[in-house]
C-alpha cells in the first residue's frame, strides 16, 4: 500500500503559509494539484555551448564553466555591480548582476557553475563576453533544475517566481511523485508502451528529453481520454439498462400528416426517421443525437417523432433556446397538429401568472397533448402527465444538465436531440458518445445556393442598393449588427443605430427592430410582422441566429461580420435560402486580423457546415464549443480532442472491452474507483 497524499501543500519543502495561498490563486491545493501542474512551456538549456563559440543571435545560450573570479565594485551611489566571471578552457564569460550584491554568497572561487541567458551585444562588440542577470545553478549542488536541461516554463501570478515555483514543484515531485495511484492497468501500459504514471509526471515537468516529454503526454491523454470513455460508456449502458416506453406503430395518422405536408421526406429525412422510430419502439430509452446543417429540415423529423408519442397518449415536450424560436415552432405544429386533432401549448418564462397557471394545469391533467417551450419546461411546478418523448432542439445550446433535467420529469422517456452543429465522427462518439447519432447528410432539393459575397464598409452604399432592388420585389431582408446600442469601448454598428440610418433610406418600406432587450411581448410582434410579410426588412442583433425559418427572406446582410465567429456567421446565412428566390448572404467587415480575413474567405468559399466547422476548428481550436464541461465531462488537462484523434480511437476501444468484461480483477480496481471517484463529483 502506498503512502497517502498530504492533502495540505505546506507539507512540501519550501512552502509555507504565504506561499500556499499565492499557489491557490493557480489552483493549487494540494500536493496532487502541483503535481499536475503542468508547464506551458519548456526552454531547451540541455545544450552547452563551448563559451568561444557563443554569438549575441538573440537567442538565449547556456555555457558552464569554472569560477575564477568574483568582484564587486560601486562605481557611483545607489549601483553596486556584482561580476561573476567562468572560465571553460576555451574562453572566459561574465555573469553580471546589478543591485543584486547578496546574490555573492552564493559563488565560491573554482567550483563549476552553469550559466544561462542572452550574451550583450554591445559588450561582444568590444570582445567582453557578459550576460546580463543570467540565470545560474551550481552543477556539484545536486539535480540541475533551472539550467543545463530541457527547463520547464510555468503559467505564474504575482507573487511567485518562475525560479520559486520551479524549485517547489521539483521539491514536491522528490517526495511525493511515487505517492500518486497509478490507476491504468498493468496489461494496457504494456499494450501500447505507455510510461508508468509517475515516469510521465516527471516527464511533463523535467523530460530528459524531447522523446521524454512526448512519451509523458501520450501516456497522459492517453488514460484522460480512456477515463472520459468509461464515464461516457457508463452512463450509455446506465441508460439502457432502465426499461423505457415502448411506443407502438400509431398507424395511419402518419402517413396522413405526411401526405397533408407540402413536400416529401428526402431520402435523407426517412432514413433518420427509420432510426428514430425504431428506437421509440423498443422498451430502452432512446438517447438520440439528430445532426443536420442548417436547413436540412431537422424540425419535420422531430414532429413525426412527436406524433408517434401523441398517437400513443404520451405528451410530448419540445424545448427550444430562445422564446422567438418556441414561439416560431409553437405557431408551425398548432397549425400542422390542430388538424390532427391534438392540443399544443407554449410555456416560457414572460406568460403572467394566470396564463402559466393555467398551462399547467392542463399539463398536469392531460389536457394538452404536445408542450413547447424555453427552460421554462423543466420548472419545478410542471408536472406532466404521461411523458413519452422529449426533443431538445439546437442541442448546443444547452448543457447536459438541462438534459437531464428535462427528462427526469417524466419516467425514462424517450429523448431525441437536435444540432446544427457537425462535429467530425470520433469527437461526436466523444461528446456525445452516450447518445446514438443520426445524421441527415443531404439538404432537401430544389435549394439554391446562396450567393454569399465579402464587401468592406465602404461599399456599403452600393449594397443597400442592391437590397432595394429585393424589396421592390416583394423579398424580405434581415440585416444583423453585432450590438445593441451604441457603445463606447466597442467600435462596430448597434442595431439600434443602424434602424435609424435604414428607417430614412427606405422610408417607403416598413421596417422592425429585434434585440434582446425588447420586451418578450414587443419581440413576439415584431416577428409575426416579420412572419405575415407585413414588415420588409428586419434589422437585428443575433438573436435571430438560430432556427428562425422565413421563407420569403432571402437576403442576410452581416455588419461588421468580424466580430462573428465562424459557426455563427454559417447560422446567420442559414436564415435565408429557405425559398424558392435566389439568396444571398453579404457580410461587410473589414478585419484587422488575417485569422478575421480568413474567416469571412471561408464563408463565400463554402457552405458545408462540415467543412466550416473544421476550418473553425483550424482557426479557433477546440475552444468553449466543443469542450467536455458542458457535456457534463471533466476537464482535460493534457489531452487534446482535435489532435489526439488516434488516442481518442484507442481508448474508447478500450473502454468498451473493459466495460463489456467487467473485469473486477485487482489490477482494475484502481481504474473503477477513480471512475466512481469521477461520477462522483460531475
Ligand atoms: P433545420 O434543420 O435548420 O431546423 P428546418 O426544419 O427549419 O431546418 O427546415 C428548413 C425548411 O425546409 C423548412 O421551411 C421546412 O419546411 C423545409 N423542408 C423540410 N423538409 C423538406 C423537404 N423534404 N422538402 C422540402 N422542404 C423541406
Ligand atoms: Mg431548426
Amino acid at each position: 500500500m502506498k503512502k497517502e497524499l498530504p492533502s495540505s501543500i505546506q507539507f512540501i519543502k519550501g512552502v509555507g503559509p504565504r506561499l500556499a495561498d499565492t499557489l491557490t490563486k493557480l489552483n493549487i491545493e494540494s500536493v496532487e494539484d502541483l503535481l499536475y501542474y503542468f508547464p506551458r512551456d519548456y526552454q531547451d538549456r540541455s545544450n552547452l555551448l563551448p563559451i568561444q563559440q557563443l554569438r549575441p543571435d538573440g537567442n538565449e545560450v547556456t555555457v558552464q564553466g569554472k569560477v575564477i573570479r568574483i568582484t564587486e565594485s560601486k562605481p557611483r551611489r545607489g549601483l553596486s555591480i556584482l561580476r561573476v566571471t567562468i572560465s571553460d578552457q576555451t574562453d572566459l564569460l561574465s555573469g553580471v548582476w546589478f543591485n543584486q550584491p547578496f546574490l555573492k554568497k552564493q559563488f565560491e572561487k573554482d567550483k563549476v557553475y552553469i550559466f544561462s541567458g542572452k550574451l550583450n551585444e554591445k559588450r561582444w562588440r568590444f570582445n567582453q563576453k557578459e550576460i546580463n542577470n543570467p540565470v545560474f545553478e551550481e552543477v556539484d549542488a545536486g539535480d540541475n533544475i533551472h539550467t543545463g536541461r530541457v527547463v520547464p516554463i510555468y503559467s505564474l501570478t504575482s507573487g511567485i517566481t518562475q525560479q520559486r515555483l520551479r524549485q517547489v514543484i521539483y521539491n514536491a515531485l522528490r517526495d511525493y511523485l511515487h505517492h500518486l495511484p497509478d490507476v491504468l492497468p498493468p496489461l494496457l501500459k504494456e499494450k501500447y508502451h505507455l510510461l508508468s504514471l509517475a515516469d510521465s509526471i516527471e516527464g511533463m515537468h523535467f523530460p530528459e528529453n524531447r522523446q521524454h516529454y512526448v512519451k509523458a503526454r501520450t501516456r497522459l491523454a492517453f488514460e484522460e481520454l480512456l477515463l472520459l470513455q468509461l464515464l461516457i460508456l457508463k452512463r450509455k449502458k446506465g441508460i439502457l439498462e432502465k426499461k423505457g416506453i415502448k411506443h407502438h406503430e400509431p398507424g395511419k395518422v402518419l402517413p396522413n400528416f405526411l401526405s397533408s405536408l407540402s413536400f416529401e421526406l428526402t431520402p435523407a429525412q426517412q432514413v433518420v426517421w427509420q432510426e428514430i422510430k425504431g428506437d421509440m419502439e423498443r422498451a430502452i430509452p432512446m438517447q438520440r443525437l439528430l445532426q443536420g446543417d442548417v436547413g436540412s429540415g431537422k424540425t419535420i423529423i422531430a414532429t413525426l417523432a412527436l406524433i408517434e408519442t401523441m398517437a400513443n397518449n404520451f405528451q410530448g415536450v419540445f424545448m427550444a433556446p430562445t422564446e422567438i424560436l418556441a414561439e416560431q415552432h409553437y405557431i408551425k405544429l398548432k397549425d400542422l397538429l390542430g388538424r390532427l386533432g391534438f392540443n399544443v401549448s407554449l410555456i416560457t418564462g414572460s406568460l403572467n401568472p394566470v396564463e402559466r397557471k393555467e398551462v399547467e394545469e392542463s399539463i398536469s391533467t392531460n389536457k394538452t397533448d404536445l408542450i413547447i417551450g424555453t427552460h421554462a419546461l423543466f420548472q419545478e411546478k410542471i408536472n406532466y402527465h404521461r411523458l413519452g418523448l422529449v426533443v431538445i432542439d439546437e442541442q448546443h445550446r444547452f448543457g447536459v444538465e438541462q438534459r437531464f433535467q428535462l427528462v427526469n420529469k417524466g419516467e425514462n422517456p424517450d429523448l431525441l436531440v437536435m444540432t446544427a452543429t457537425p462535429i467530425p465522427r470520433t469527437l461526436a462518439l466523444t461528446l456525445y458518445g452516450d447518445l446514438d447519432l443520426s445524421v441527415i447528410d443531404r439538404l432537401p432539393p430544389g435549394r439554391k445556393p446562396i450567393i454569399t459575397t465579402w464587401r468592406n464598409q465602404e461599399a456599403s452604399s452600393g449594397i443597400y442598393r442592391f437590397v432595394r432592388e429585393k424589396l421592390i420585389n416583394g423579398e424580405q431582408v434581415y440585416v444583423v449588427c453585432p450590438l445593441i446600442e451604441p457603445s463606447e469601448e466597442v467600435k462596430a454598428i448597434s442595431a439600434i443605430e443602424k434602424m435609424e440610418v435604414l428607417t430614412k433610406t427606405f422610408a417607403d418600406f416598413q421596417l422592425g427592430l429585434l434585440h434582446s432587450k425588447l420586451s418578450a411581448e414587443e419581440k413576439k410582434g415584431v416577428m409575426d410582422r416579420f412572419r405575415s410579410g407585413e414588415l420588409n426588412l428586419l434589422v437585428s442583433t443575433t438573436v435571430v441566429e438560430v432556427g428562425l425559418d422565413v421563407a420569403n427572406a432571402s437576403v442576410m446582410v452581416i455588419e461588421n461580420a468580424e466580430r462573428f465567429g465562424l459557426a455563427q456567421l454559417h447560422q446567420l446565412r442559414g436564415r435565408v435560402g429557405r425559398g424558392k428566390n435566389q439568396s444571398y448572404c453579404i457580410l461587410i467587415g473589414n478585419p484587422g486580423t488575417e485569422e478575421g480575413r480568413q474567416r469571412l474567405r471561408v464563408m463565400t468559399q463554402s457552405s458545408d457546415g462540415f467543412q466550416i466547422a473544421e476550418e473553425d476548428l483550424k482557426l479557433r481550436g477546440p475552444g468553449e464549443f466543443f469542450g467536455t464541461k458542458q457535456h457534463g465531462l471533466p476537464d482535460l488537462k493534457v489531452a487534446n480532442l482535435i489532435k489526439d484523434q488516434k488516442l481518442i480511437s484507442y481508448s474508447r476501444q478500450e473502454a468498451e472491452v473493459l466495460l463489456s468484461r467487467h473485469n473486477r480483477q485487482e489490477e482494475y480496481q484502481l481504474l473503477w474507483e477513480r471512475i466512481t471517484e469521477l461520477e462522483f463529483k460531475i
